[in-house]
């Protein structure tokens, strides 16, 4: 504070002898920090999820990868929890959009709310949530996703008069010991997920072979 930076540079005299010069580079120095934050703050808003301020897709992987591998450097479980609105078009189309944007600002705030420090939840999609449970075994991930279902059915988003409800469905997986990256616990809990729509939505499928 006050202080000011100097570049100090000794240039040899031909004859002999140095000459030293210096330049002050503080605003230099100051331009380049705040630069420097300024990359940092972006790095950091390209992780979060805009509208509901969760960690978006790109966060996903990121964090997802490291979960992943010390789950399975520890030999312990992890389960993956993926969910997608049902309808939510209709929601759109009823309401509007800044409804459903609103809608999905209450259901990420209503799923982060119960889960732990530890768990990571993030929007992958435009209505697709994914979470990942570490040192959880596929039947707690059950009851947490039952949990979330509740939660989800139990909201009423108000808006312009109106409550809006919701349901969603749930697909989950469990970490296998030749799981090679998230992408193969993402598919089976993709395929699980759309087992539920299947089925008639508004419902909880555990992947199986
Ligand atoms: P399903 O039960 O099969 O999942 O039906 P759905 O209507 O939920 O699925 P579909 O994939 O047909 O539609 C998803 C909709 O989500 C379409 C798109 O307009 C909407 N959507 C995606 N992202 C956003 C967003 O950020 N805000 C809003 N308001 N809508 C979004
Ligand atoms: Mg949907
Ligand atoms: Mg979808």
């Amino acid at each position: 504070e006050g202080g000011r930076i100097l570049s100090v540079r000794a240039n040899p005299l031909p004859g002999g002898g140095v000459i030293t010069l210096y330049t002050d580079i503080t605003e230099r120095k100051k331009i380049e920090l705040a630069l420097q934050e300024a990359h940092e703050r972006a790095q950091a808003a390209a992780l979060e999820d805009e509208l509901t301020g969760l960690p978006n897709r790109r966060a996903f992987f990121q964090f997802g990868k490291h979960m992943l591998h010390q789950a399975l450097r520890n030999r312990s479980t992890l389960s993956v929890v993926m969910t997608d609105l049902d309808f939510f078009k209709k929601v759109n189309d009823t309401y509007g959009h800044q409804a459903g944007d609103k809608v999905l600002v209450y259901v990420s705030k209503a799923m982060q709310a119960r889960l732990r420090e530890s768990d990571l939840i993030a929007r992958i999609g435009g209505e697709e949530f994914v979470l990942l449970l570490p040192g959880t075994s596929i039947d707690e991930a059950r009851r947490i996703a039952q949990e979330l279902l509740a939660l989800i059915r139990a909201l009423a988003v108000p808006h312009a008069g109106h409550t809006i409800t919701l349901s969603a469905s749930f697909g989950l997986t469990s970490i296998r010991p030749t799981d090679p990256n998230l992408e193969a616990l993402l598919q089976r809990a993709d395929h699980a997920l759309y087992q539920s729509k299947d089925q008639g939505r508004g419902r909880i499928s555990v992947y199986t072979d």
